[in-house]
């Protein structure tokens, strides 16, 4: 494996495409990403069911107990549902919410270190959450600044809209690389304009026009891959 990367972005719940073999899918969305930079593990979203996530975890060699930080994109169980078992295994994990939503995940997790986001913050060696977006629905992004100031845009569902996401982003890297996860009802393409890698998957409405419009860029995101940025 090549040891020049800043950040390995592991498939772990995914519903789209096949799984690769010995991996499972199902509906919902999590991404298990490696921080060469601090050699942290960290999860983003926790997909519906612990078994699943859990076995998909510890496929790639990785235990649950290993893993320092977990995002929450957006109160929704697809991307929720097994922080229970997460938790249950590893109390020592960080539970970064949008700060909307906190008081419901510290009532699940009263012993629990939850911390609620509103503003842009580094929440790991050049990974940033976006912040809270949307109104009664609040979601953050997940942004992944490599050491050539490439950025990894990871979104759970999008539903405050994938533009607000990426106009956050730009605001810290003017090079857009990839855009991983759920891209909800996006379709303003031009936003997409020069970005290499696009992955939407999970919620993603016109994910099959996407696919037509930028064939040369879009990679079909199964569980069981990983990438390195
Ligand atoms: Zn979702
Ligand atoms: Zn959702």
């Amino acid at each position: 494996m090549k040891s020049d990367f800043s950040f390995e972005i592991k498939i772990v719940y995914d519903d789209i495409c096949a799984a690769q073999p010995g991996f499972l899918t199902d509906f919902g969305f999590s991404t298990l990403i490696y921080n060469n930079l601090s050699k942290t593990h960290l999860l983003f979203d926790t997909g519906s069911k612990g078994d699943i996530l859990i076995h998909n975890i510890n496929k790639f060699n990785v235990k649950v107990s290993e893993i320092k930080k977990v995002i929450i994109s957006h109160n929704h169980f697809d991307h929720t549902g097994s922080l229970k078992e997460i938790y249950q295994i590893n109390h020592d994990i960080e539970i970064y919410v949008p700060l909307h939503d906190i008081k419901s995940f510290i009532r699940t997790y009263p012993e629990a270190q939850v911390q609620g986001i509103s503003e842009m913050i580094e929440v790991d060696k050049n990974i940033f959450s976006s912040g809270q977006f949307g109104g009664r629905l609040t979601e953050q992004s997940l942004f992944l600044k490599t050491e050539k100031n490439d950025l990894i845009i990871i979104s759970g569902c999008a539903h405050p809209g994938l533009e607000a996401f990426i106009l956050k982003g730009q605001t810290i890297s003017n090079k857009i690389k990839a855009v991983i996860g759920g891209f909800h009802g996006f379709r303003n393409f031009s936003f997409l304009e020069g970005v290499e890698f696009i992955g939407a998957c999970h919620c993603t409405q016109r994910i099959r026009e996407i696919k037509q419009r930028f064939s040369d860029q879009f990679n079909d995101i199964c569980v069981g891959n990983s990438y390195l940025f």
